[in-house]
C-alpha cells in the first residue's frame, strides 16, 4: 500500500506516516488522513481477530505481533426490564478494549523501525502497551500513577516493562512521560494516530456482527475518547466504502467527579473548557486534558449523540447490577451501566432501539476496589 500521511490540525502540514512520529513539530497531535474504507467482500472471514480486517488498516503487511486481540463477544441481556446488547472488550488478551490501539501502533511501531519505547498510563493502556512490546521485543518503561489499582502495577510488571511510579496528579504522570521522549520513543496511546487506528476495528466488529447493520445508539465509557474516535473513523469508512447510509448515535460516558467532555458540551464549545475535578472511582476516564477534545466533541455531534456524565453515588449500583447480570467489569466499565439507566429515564434512549453499551474493562483488574464498593466481605 501506498504511505499514508499523517495530517496536523495545529498547522495544517502534512507528515509522511514511515518514521517513527508521535506529534507535529510544531507540538500538536496529528491525525491519519481518512482512509478508503471497508467492504464486506474484504474481510478476511476465518481470521477471529481484528485481523480479519486487515485490508483496511493502514500497514504495510500482515501482522507480525498478535495476541488474538478484537473480534469480541457482543451478548444480549435485559437491563432493567429492556433488551441490550454489551460489547465484552473487557475479554481482550489484558483485559481491556486497549488492545485493539496497542496491537495496532505496534505492528506500526515495527514496520517503522522503533527502538525503546515509553508511556504513560492509569493503568489498562500501560498493561496492554507493555505486553504487546513484551510480544515483540520492544524494551519499554511505563509511567504510571503511584496510586493506581495494584492489580493493574503488577500486569504490567509481569510483562518485563519497568514500572515508573509518579506521585500527584494523573497530569504529573503525562509530565514525567513527555520529560522522557528525549530518551526513548514516546509510544503515547492518546497521542499516537494508529491507536485510533486500532480502535476503528470496534465499529466494523459491531457492523459485522449486528448482520452488517449498524445500531441505533453507542454508549462508551470516555477519557481520552480513543473509543469514541475509532467509532467515528470506522463508520466514516464504512460510508465511504458505501456499507452503511445510516449512523449510530455514539454517548461518550463520563464521571461527574472528573468530565472534561461534559464540561466542554454543556458549554456548546469546540474545544477544551477549564472545569473543576474531584477524585472518582473511575480511574480509567479521570482525564484531566483530552488531547482530541475538538476531534471528540465533532465525532459525538456529528453522530448526534452526546455526552452523559454520572454521579459517583450511581457507579457501584451499576457495578453491582452487571456483576449480577454475569458481567464482571471494572468501576471505570461500569459508568456506562449508570449511564444507560440515564439515558433511558430521560427519554433520550427508547427500548426499541438497538443499543450496544460497550464494556471496556475487566472486572478482575479492581478486584479489591470493587470488593470495597460493593461492600463484600470474604475470605
Ligand atoms: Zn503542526
Amino acid at each position: 500500500m501506498t504511505t499514508p500521511n499523517y495530517d496536523c490540525p495545529g498547522c495544517g502540514r502534512s507528515w509522511a506516516a514511515d518514521q517513527p512520529r508521535w506529534r507535529c513539530d510544531c507540538g500538536s497531535h496529528l491525525n491519519l488522513a481518512p482512509a478508503n474504507g471497508l467492504s464486506r467482500d474484504e474481510i478476511t472471514a476465518g481470521e477471529a481477530s481484528l485481523w480479519r480486517y486487515a485490508a483496511a488498516l493502514a500497514l504495510r503487511g500482515p501482522p507480525r505481533v498478535s495476541l488474538g486481540e478484537g473480534w469480541t463477544h457482543l451478548v444480549r441481556r435485559d437491563w432493567q426490564g429492556i433488551s441490550v446488547l454489551f460489547k465484552l472488550e473487557s475479554q481482550m488478551p489484558t483485559g481491556s478494549f486497549k488492545d485493539r490501539g496497542s496491537a495496532v501502533m505496534i505492528n506500526h511501531l515495527i514496520e517503522v523501525g522503533v527502538g525503546p519505547i515509553h508511556e504513560d498510563s492509569s493503568g489498562n493502556a500501560g498493561s496492554s502497551i507493555a505486553t504487546y512490546a513484551a510480544a515483540a521485543g520492544i524494551p519499554c518503561r511505563i509511567y504510571v500513577p503511584a496510586a493506581a489499582p495494584r492489580a493493574k502495577l503488577v500486569q504490567i510488571a509481569a510483562s518485563g516493562a519497568e514500572v515508573r511510579p509518579i506521585p500527584g496528579t494523573r497530569q504529573s504522570v503525562t509530565e514525567a512521560a513527555l520529560a522522557a521522549a528525549g530518551e526513548s520513543f514516546y509510544a503515547s496511546h492518546n497521542w499516537h494516530p494508529y491507536f485510533i487506528e486500532g480502535t476503528k476495528t470496534l465499529a466494523f466488529e459491531l457492523w459485522e456482527q449486528l448482520g452488517f447493520r449498524v445500531p441505533d445508539n453507542i454508549l462508551v465509557p470516555t477519557g481520552y475518547g480513543s473509543n469514541i474516535l475509532g467509532l467515528g473513523r470506522g463508520f466514516d469508512e464504512l460510508e465511504k466504502a458505501g456499507e452503511i447510509t445510516a449512523r449510530p448515535r455514539l454517548f461518550a460516558v463520563q464521571a461527574a467527579n472528573c468530565a472534561a467532555l461534559a464540561a466542554a458540551w454543556a458549554a456548546d464549545a469546540d474545544g477544551f473548557v477549564p472545569f473543576p475535578a474531584q477524585p472518582t472511582v473511575a480511574d480509567g476516564i479521570a482525564t484531566m486534558r483530552p488531547v482530541r477534545t475538538a476531534e471528540v466533541l465533532r465525532s459525538l455531534r456529528r453522530s448526534q449523540g452526546g455526552v452523559a456524565a454520572v454521579a459517583e453515588e450511581e457507579i457501584a449500583p451499576a457495578l453491582a447490577a452487571l456483576g449480577q447480570l454475569g458481567l464482571f467489569v471494572e468501576p471505570t466499565a461500569a459508568t456506562a451501566g449508570a449511564a444507560l439507566t440515564q439515558l433511558f429515564h430521560d427519554g433520550t434512549i427508547s427500548p426499541d432501539e438497538t443499543t450496544v453499551v460497550v464494556l471496556t474493562g475487566h472486572g478482575l483488574k479492581a478486584a479489591d476496589r470493587i470488593g470495597e464498593l460493593l461492600g463484600i466481605a470474604v475470605g
